[in-house]
């Protein structure tokens, strides 16, 4: 009997499933996605930063063709009080030229873009399809369905690419609901402005971007960032924290961040725009302590839906593809052998264990418990040195040596031990 199963089922047609799609259906593999979005992308909500190289790397030449934004020159990391900004910018003309570090993109373009490159290769892509369940036999899983009658599909292996919170992992028992402190949740906007008014507020040369990322009061101190981002005629801006956070204190991301636009630093660089989108969407946080079984028989998860995100540097969408990546190259051997056994796809971790995704994931492993367990640095410590800064810069008629006085105080305020508590703290978490 001629044997009707996919080699693939991709659920999620984000960057993890359309490069876990491309790469299979490029071996010569027979696969299809299903997306539940009317297109690709439709339901994607991502800040929108893209780095070149290993988007590169996932699809070579991308530049001359892909949908992108601006490419960024420039990172501002910014720490607001009720008043205040301070701050550090790191802007280099290198970043100006080719090759680009990264560029700022919509993701629903992007995406949509991305999904016609897995069907180049051969991929079949279905938008318009929610998988609902996963189908078993003997233990394994051999089929996805969107509970429709006609709504079932056979294969030898399914790829949960289906994003954060995956219901699908869940049901496949890789892991069990994200906690509350393994998320965090974040509200979007885009706002229309005309590309002079962008270029002119963030003092940008034409066509280039910047991305702002700033803490303390553009999160009301939880831990967590707002962001901006500048695209070509539109700005991506965010604000949210982790979701136990979130509960505990009461807060609503809706109102972090119509409280982050209102604030007397960013109200400015807005000012006109009209908001033209709206999202809310969880990020999975729990990082290395935290990684779900990434296989079992007949099935692997990638991107968001293992957890693959990496919320220190902003790398989610790479991480996504290069996971896309390992698993399809498992699933091509594991073809090759005719045996797409749990030993086999077992292959999957083994090569993830050794790319650049776990080594980074393992190396912040102990961040987000370091920032969580001390609510100042987000609070007290930016009230600190906004009034450092301010007495400094205050020409007053107070001699200068007086005033060093006066900051040597205010630092030696600070509890000594927590401070040092603080710094080693920092160092051990972030080497
Ligand atoms: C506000 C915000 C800002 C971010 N900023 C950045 C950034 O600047 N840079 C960066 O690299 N990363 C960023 N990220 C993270 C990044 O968006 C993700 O890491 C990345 O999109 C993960 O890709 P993925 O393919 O795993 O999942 P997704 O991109 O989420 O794709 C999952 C897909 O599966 C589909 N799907 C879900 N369930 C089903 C189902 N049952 N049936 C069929 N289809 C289904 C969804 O519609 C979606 O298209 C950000 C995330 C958020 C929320």
């Amino acid at each position: 009997m001629e044997d009707e199963r996919f080699d693939a089922i991709v659920v999620g047609a984000g960057p993890a499933g359309i490069t876990a799609a491309k790469e299979l259906a490029a071996a010569g593999l027979s696969v299809v996605v299903l997306e539940r979005g009317q297109f690709p992308g439709a339901k994607n909500v991502s800040g929108g930063i893209l780095y070149r190289q290993p988007t590169e790397e996932m699809c070579p030449g991308f530049e001359a063709e892909a949908p992108l934004e601006r490419p960024i020159i420039e990172q501002r990391y910014l720490m607001l009080t009720e008043d205040a900004m301070l701050g550090g910018t790191y802007r280099s003309m290198r970043f100006a030229e080719p090759p680009y570090n990264a560029y700022s993109v919509l993701r629903s373009e992007f995406d949509k873009w991305y999904a016609t490159k897995a069907e180049e290769a051969g991929a079949e892509v279905f938008p318009e399809f929610t998988v609902t369940d996963l189908l078993w036999e003997d233990g394994k899983v051999v089929g996805v369905t969107t509970g429709e009658p006609d709504g079932e599909l056979q294969a030898h292996v399914v790829v949960l690419a289906d994003g954060a919170n995956s219901l699908l992992a869940q049901k496949a028992g890789l892991h069990k609901e994200w906690k509350p402190i393994e998320q965090a949740l974040v509200a979007k906007e885009l706002i229309s402005l005309p590309a002079e008014k962008i270029e002119d507020r963030f003092a940008l040369p034409t066509g280039m971007g910047t991305a702002l990322e700033i803490f303390g009061e553009s999160t009301w101190g939880l831990l967590g960032y707002g962001f901006i981002y500048t695209n070509k005629e539109s700005l991506s801006i965010g604000t949210g924290g982790l979701l136990e956070d979130l509960i505990e204190s009461g807060k609503n991301v809706n109102d972090m961040l119509d409280r982050f636009k209102q604030h007397p630093a960013i109200a400015p660089l807005i000012a006109g725009g009209e908001t033209v989108e709206y999202s809310a969407h969880l990020i999975p946080e729990g990082g290395y302590k935290h990684l779900p079984r990434l296989f079992a028989d007949g099935v692997v998860v990638v991107g968001d839906a293992a957890g693959l995100v990496n919320p220190l540097n902003r790398e989610g969408a790479n991480l996504a593809m290069v996971s896309g990546k390992l698993a399809a190259q498992a699933i091509i051997e594991a073809k090759a052998k005719g045996d797409f056994s749990i030993a086999t796809l077992s292959r999957y971790s083994e090569l993830l264990d050794y790319s650049v995704v776990i080594r980074d994931l393992f190396k912040i492993r102990n961040t987000t418990d370091f920032a969580h367990e001390r609510p100042h640095l987000f609070t007290e410590y930016p009230h600190v040195m906004s009034d450092i800064a301010r007495e400094y810069l205050t020409v007053d008629g107070v001699p200068k040596k007086d005033k060093q006085k006066k900051i040597a105080k205010m630092l030696f305020g600070l509890p000594k031990k927590r401070l040092l508590n603080d710094a080693v703290g920092a160092f051990r978490s972030l080497t």
